[in-house]
């Protein structure tokens, strides 16, 4: 998609499956695709200690009648409050061999190329934290620079489905977290800085113009650089020369 690009983020980070304790997939995971978007949700899980309250998602799942998952149907999910060392992230469904993501179940028929990033907690009912959003938009800016994902492509789930997910609180926050990852992510362009330091005997000028560099040559101001150096600076506006006399007359 796109003839943009981001600059690099840093991956935050995430607990592994092992870490809270995954179970193994029930059945064949496809591989995601390219990606082309992510969707954030709110899992409506009761509170519990982090690792056990993604472990039970994660068994919600896999029990869901009449069709269970193979597995967490989310790729990331979030923490509902900075609760393990700042470290609130976690791995959701399992990859592929060859550590790509596999394809998710988190938004009926739209799972092809759509990463799931789901918060612990029920964002219809309880405020969203000023800590949540800032891990949660660690988590997008990494993932949308890696995978290129355009701004406008961070969804919500009621975006596609008659749901109320991901919860009013967290849906109201979307625009200011896209325009947050626009300011993280995208490169000021300015004109580009072409100004030269002069240095006259270990004294810096403020020359006024400025010096600048012309197709690699410092072009600046005669008059103040010939003064600090001693020179007496005369001007002939009929044959436009610049006298500079060292003697000082
Ligand atoms: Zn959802």
């Amino acid at each position: 998609m796109g003839n943009f690009h981001y600059l690099p983020q840093k991956r935050p980070f995430i607990w592994e499956r092992k870490a809270w304790g995954a179970s193994d997939p029930t059945g064949y995971l496809y591989p995601l695709g390219t990606v082309e978007q992510i969707t954030i949700h709110h899992t409506v899980s009761a509170a519990k200690p982090p690792f056990e309250e993604v472990k039970s998602v994660q068994r919600y799942h896999m029990q869901k009648e009449p069709d269970p998952f193979f597995d967490i149907g989310y790729h990331f999910l979030v923490d509902r409050a900075a609760s393990i060392d700042g470290r609130d992230i976690y791995e959701g469904r399992q990859r592929q061999s060859n550590g790509v993501l596999s394809q998710g179940a988190h938004v009926a028929g739209r799972n092809q190329g759509n990463i799931g990033v789901a918060v612990l907690g029920n964002y219809e009912d309880e405020p969203f934290s000023e800590g949540q959003r800032r891990v949660l938009v660690d988590l997008l800016a990494w993932l949308c620079y890696l995978y290129s994902v355009p701004f406008s492509e961070i969804r919500a789930h009621r975006d596609f489905s008659p749901t109320s997910c991901p919860g009013r609180h967290l849906y109201t926050e979307l625009d200011g977290i896209r325009q947050e990852l626009v300011d993280r992510l995208v490169a000021r362009e300015g004109p580009p800085d072409r100004t030269v330091n002069i240095v006259v005997n270990g004294q810096p000028l403020n020359l006024e113009p400025q010096a600048v560099l012309v197709n690699g040559t410092a072009v600046a101001p005669v008059r103040p650089l010939a003064e600090a150096q001693g020179a007496h600076v005369r001007w002939n506006a009929s044959t436009r020369t610049v006298y500079l006399d060292s003697n000082g007359k």
